[in-house]
């Protein structure tokens, strides 16, 4: 199969989508913003191996690869619009490219963004780059700056299960849930949307709270206080492992792909799917308490102060 007949069978849909004047096919995609917008503009590479495990399933791997850069979509408030994929092969199997192709509609699907352009090279690894670009009205874009003292701060969903979804699958005991929470996050492109002029500032969470909130605050200029006991954890994960390992999962594993955001708590109340886990303070300290005793937090957790 070569290249222009693997674009044709797998990647062309020939159809039609807002604001695509010419797709797939000719040198570049011709796309037509919204009247006043700004574009947001997101990439991300998985190599197999490294972002995913080798044995994954090629429509999980599409799925996962489309998810995580909605994700940084959400994170803006951005409505995802049209994405590019970049794909490197080492071998064009015909089972394993209809299988990919079929995750990642789904995942172009349920977020309403069209495949417009790619491009596919042959060489010794799996390398997925999916590009996703999204608006926003003008000037209204969440960003990570701008988290203000007396903020709230919230999260969505619940964290840590992809970090445990991801280890059960190393052990080669996937649980469903967990697993699936891995394999095919959830990108909150929805709150996000619901947050524009609400939240004054918002991060998704891909390398796990304490080093992407630390993102979010050093950005802002600002510190904060959060309480381990409100930070939301799935019933599966807590029935599967210790209240250590959930914590560990939940502050430091990454890949769950919810969004940590500051806004004032009047401002957000009726929005689903979020939980406020603590508070904005002008002191630029991270400060974590457990049942309000200061605990101690490093990259690779957090330990009792003695
Ligand atoms: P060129 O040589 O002009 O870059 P290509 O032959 O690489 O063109 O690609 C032909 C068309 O197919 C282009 O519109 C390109 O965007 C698209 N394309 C190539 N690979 C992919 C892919 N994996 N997914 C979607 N579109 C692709
Ligand atoms: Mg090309």
């Amino acid at each position: 199969m070569d290249e222009f007949e693997l674009i044709n069978r797998y990647f062309d849909r020939q159809q039609t989508a807002a604001g695509v004047m010419t797709g797939i096919g000719d040198d570049g995609a011709v796309l037509r913003p919204s009247p006043d917008t700004d574009q947001i503009q997101v990439v991300d590479t998985l190599v197999a191996g490294v972002h995913f495990p080798n044995d994954t399933n090629p429509a999980d791997i599409a799925y996962r690869a489309v998810a995580v850069n909605l994700s940084d979509i959400a994170a803006m408030g951005g409505r995802p619009r049209w994405m590019t994929l970049a794909l490197t092969l080492p071998e064009s199997d015909a089972s394993w490219l209809e299988e990919f192709s079929r995750g990642l509609f789904a995942a172009a699907d349920a977020f309403a963004v069209a495949l417009v352009g790619g491009d596919t090279t042959s060489g010794p690894n799996l390398v997925v780059t999916v590009a996703i670009s999204g608006e926003v009205d003008q000037g209204e874009a969440l960003l990570r700056s701008g988290a203000r003292p007396g903020d709230a701060v919230f999260v969505t969903g619940t964290l840590g299960d992809a970090g445990a979804g991801l280890e059960l699958l190393q052990r080669g005991e996937g649980d469903d849930y967990l697993a699936q929470r891995f394999l095919r996050p959830s990108p909150r492109v929805a709150i996000g949307r619901a947050l524009l002029g609400k939240a004054n500032a918002a991060i998704d969470i891909s390398d796990g709270l304490v080093g992407d909130l630390r993102k979010l605050l050093d950005a802002s200029g600002v510190g904060a206080e959060i309480n381990l006991e409100n930070v939301p954890l799935s019933n599966a994960l807590c029935h599967q492992f210790d209240r250590d390992a959930q914590l560990r999962f939940a502050l430091t594993a990454g890949d769950d792909y919810e969004l940590c955001f500051a806004a004032d708590a009047s401002s957000v109340v009726g929005i689903e799917g979020i939980t406020a886990i603590g508070s904005i303070t002008d002191s630029g300290e991270l400060v974590w308490r457990e049942n309000g005793t200061i605990v101690e937090m490093t990259h690779s957790g957090y330990r009792h102060f003695q």
